[in-house]
């Protein structure tokens, strides 16, 4: 860079507003596909592990036996491949920033549904054995 255009950027910033916020004294910019923190429905999650595979800070953890969902909002970049990758959608990118944090933790943990049970097949009404797929 020269030392014309150093001095053109030099002036012109002098004259111009910051790009920067005073967040959390402002609200920040939000937009519909703003990143703010990741959300599950409990009701929905399988415990199939996939999104504590595929995180890349080891953020999620997901606990099959106690059916618990675990994620440390401390290690969480918000990147949402948990999000994308979720089998049956349970987890949501939600866009509102979480509240600044000043100590160690942000360790959210719920209990989840866990796998579905498969149905006994129904049985016909007249009693008979149900038919067998023929190949
Ligand atoms: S948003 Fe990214 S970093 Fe955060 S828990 Fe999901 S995969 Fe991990
Ligand atoms: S949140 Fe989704 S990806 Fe993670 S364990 Fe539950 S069902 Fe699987």
């Amino acid at each position: 860079m020269t030392l014309f255009e150093n001095t053109k950027i030099v002036i012109s910033s002098l004259f111009t507003r910051p790009a920067t916020l005073m967040y959390p004294a402002k609200p920040a910019k939000k937009t519909a596909n703003t990143r703010g923190h990741v959300t599950i429905n409990p009701a929905g999650c399988i415990t199939c592990r996939t999104c504590q595979r595929k995180c890349p800070t080891q953020a999620i953890n997901v606990d099959v036996k106690e059916k618990t969902w675990e994620i440390d909002n401390m290690r969480c970049v918000v990147c949402a491949v948990c999000v994308d990758t979720c089998p049956t959608t349970c987890l949501t990118m939600d866009n509102q920033y979480r509240p600044a944090m000043t100590a160690r933790g942000g360790i959210e943990k719920v209990t989840v549904a866990g796998p579905k049970k498969k149905e006994p097949a129904a049985a016909p009404a007249n009693g008979a054995k149900p038919a067998e797929k023929k190949e």
